[in-house]
């Protein structure tokens, strides 16, 4: 069976008897069009690896297999093997599933030193930590193409000034080109979740700040975004407050949330000596 022949994903799961578990948040795409518009947006094909993040049932699998591409696709629920095991098949070679916790994986092990772009409809429960994983840890992904809940993603994306600018702008924002590039309804899921999503492309900049200055870059939008409405002299106090506001030519009666990425990023340089 080749991919254009396989089943429709509704008849799929009705098959296999699989119905979705709300721990591991899953929320399934079995629209075509909506997963391939995904497959689109994140711009690969022929030749280009893949890690997805929770094919569950595969729709978005099939339609990332569809743009000719390989994909590696890292699922936590093992009720979905014998499905994707099927349309590993169909794939002739071009899908590999690996049952695994996201959040422990070694995508830098698995892409086997390949550029590998990161796509994924994400779990809400673990979306979060595994983005910082992405933008901070030693795997660098060549893009990545996330849905998130829409809440989510507007702080990936957002501006200083914003009510949704924080911690994970800064982050995102320091490593990576990101924008909001398509939004979906909760209908648009099987079962709809509670809330809209939406999906981002980030695309990580070459000059990406080394492992030792988004360290402090994280310790510092703890500290200030967690007393956001204090001026910063007081909420870096712990991590130098106004000597360290100097050092980085920032004024001290700053808030947090009127910083601009550039600034955050002077401030973690000049945090790096004083620690
Ligand atoms: N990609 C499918 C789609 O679009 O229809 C399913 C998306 S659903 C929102 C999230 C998927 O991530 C589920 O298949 C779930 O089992 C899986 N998942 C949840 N936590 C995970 C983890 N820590 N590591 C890997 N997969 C996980």
């Amino acid at each position: 069976m080749s991919l254009a022949q396989l089943p429709p994903l509704r008849e799929s799961l009705e098959a296999h008897g699989l119905l979705a578990k709300k721990s591991f948040g899953q929320h399934f795409l079995l629209d075509l069009n909506i997963t391939r518009k995904i497959a689109r947006l994140a711009g690969v094909g022929a030749g280009d690896l893949v890690i997805e993040v929770g094919p569950g049932p595969g729709g978005l699998t099939r339609a990332l297999l569809e743009t000719g591409a390989e994909v590696i696709a890292v699922e936590k629920d093992e009720r979905f093997a014998p499905l994707l095991d099927e349309l590993a098949v169909a794939a002739g070679g071009r899908l590999t599933v690996r049952l695994a916790d996201a959040l422990e994986v070694d995508e830098a092990a698995l892409a086997a030193g390949r550029p590998a772009h990161v796509v994924s409809n994400l779990p809400y429960n673990v979306g979060t930590p595994l983005l910082i994983k992405w933008l901070t840890g030693p795997f660098t992904p060549a893009t990545l193409t996330l849905m998130f809940q829409k809440e989510v993603a507007q702080r990936i994306v957002a501006r200083p000034g914003a009510s949704a600018y924080g911690r994970l702008a800064v982050l995102a924002q320091a490593t990576c080109e990101a924008a909001l590039v398509m939004e979906a309804p909760a209908r648009a899921f099987t079962p709809p979740p509670k809330v809209d999503s939406a999906v981002v492309r980030l695309t990580p900049r070459p000059d990406r700040p080394p492992g030792p200055l988004l360290d402090a870059l994280q310790t510092l939008t703890q500290a200030a975004f967690g007393q956001r409405r204090k001026m910063l002299r007081s909420g870096l106090k712990p991590v130098g407050g106004e000597a360290l506001c100097a050092a980085a030519g920032i004024d001290p009666s700053r808030r947090a949330e009127t910083l601009t990425v550039a600034e955050f990023l002077a401030l973690a340089a000049a945090l790096r000596p004083v620690r």
